[in-house]
């Protein structure tokens, strides 16, 4: 078979596909509320499984719910060509972001069988576990063991708020898989995201290619002082743990702005302790975002 020209995959569909799958989970204002191991998230699952097995591709879900539609080749022990990202989304999330990773995916297979077109390589469509870290942190954790990040066991036994492990709910919702996390080769992979900034439209462009990672550093900080009475205690006598923070937050901005464009810094939470307007602050926890 010659190399079809002028290839397109058929938008339509794809939007179509997205706007099916933002109804579960849509929230009033138009987003997604649709959490890692969640009923929801099993609904969404089931759907791109469907649609998958629809589209003439096999399905296998390994040990941390990482869930792998496969389109074979003409070659099928080469190392497949795999598509994807995720189905979770934050508390206040967007119909697309990780979804739009996913379907764009489902959209090359299913452009492909229109075209009767037999790739060399398999090719996979790839739902990554929990990536928003959003029900249970670190983000990205199931891709992580997959790339050898982390172990198994440790990804397994990541808890919620209420203590219920990965483990745990992957079993309850059914997408607790026997396949061997990782351990094979990839050909070639590629994600396609919504930015999560603003740059690509302010600047009227339509799509941008990753060149590089984030060195992210993430640091948990705690000043300690001295709780007093705040009406009583003259100004020069106080240990003011919130005025230290306060000091921090500048000097971190700062840092950000110096390094700039590309550098960013953000304290985005702090605790106040006892956090009372009659009390000057004895302890202030705070995290670090560069
Ligand atoms: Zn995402």
């Amino acid at each position: 078979m010659s190399t079809p020209q002028n290839v397109a995959v058929n938008g339509s569909r794809l939007w179509q596909s997205l706007m099916d799958m933002a109804q579960i989970g849509g929230t009033p204002k138009g987003g997604v509320c649709r959490l890692a191991l969640t009923d929801l998230d099993k609904q969404g699952r089931d759907l791109f499984v469907r649609w998958c097995e629809e589209a003439g591709c096999t399905i296998s879900v390994d040990r941390m719910g990482n869930i792998f539609a496969r389109r074979p080749g003409r070659n099928d022990s080469l190392p497949p060509v795999i598509m994807g990202s995720h189905l979770d989304s934050q508390p206040t999330g967007g119909k697309y972001d990780g979804v739009y990773g996913v379907l764009a995916g489902l959209e090359v297979v299913r452009s492909l069988n229109d075209m009767n077109y037999v790739t060399e390589a398999p090719v996979e469509v790839a739902v990554w576990t929990n990536e928003e870290g959003s029900r249970f942190a670190p983000a990205m954790v199931a891709s992580g063991v997959f790339a050898g990040v982390f172990d198994l066991e440790y990804g397994l036994s990541r808890a919620d708020l209420d203590g219920k492990t990965m483990g745990e709910e992957l079993a309850r919702i059914g997408y607790a898989g026997d396949r061997e996390v990782g351990g094979r080769k990839v050909g070639a992979y590629f994600e396609a995201h919504i930015e999560q900034g603003p740059i690509l439209e302010a600047e009227g462009k339509t799509i941008g290619v990753v060149t590089d990672c984030q060195g992210q550093r993430w640091y948990e900080i705690t000043f300690t002082g001295q709780e007093a009475h705040a009406g009583p205690t003259p100004m020069v006598r106080r240990k003011d743990a919130l005025l230290g923070a306060a000091r921090v937050v500048d000097a971190v901005n700062r840092i950000g702005l110096k390094y700039g464009p590309l550098a960013c810094a953000t304290v985005g939470l702090m605790q106040i302790h006892p956090n009372s307007r009659k009390v000057i602050p004895g302890r202030v926890f705070f995290t670090v975002d560069l």
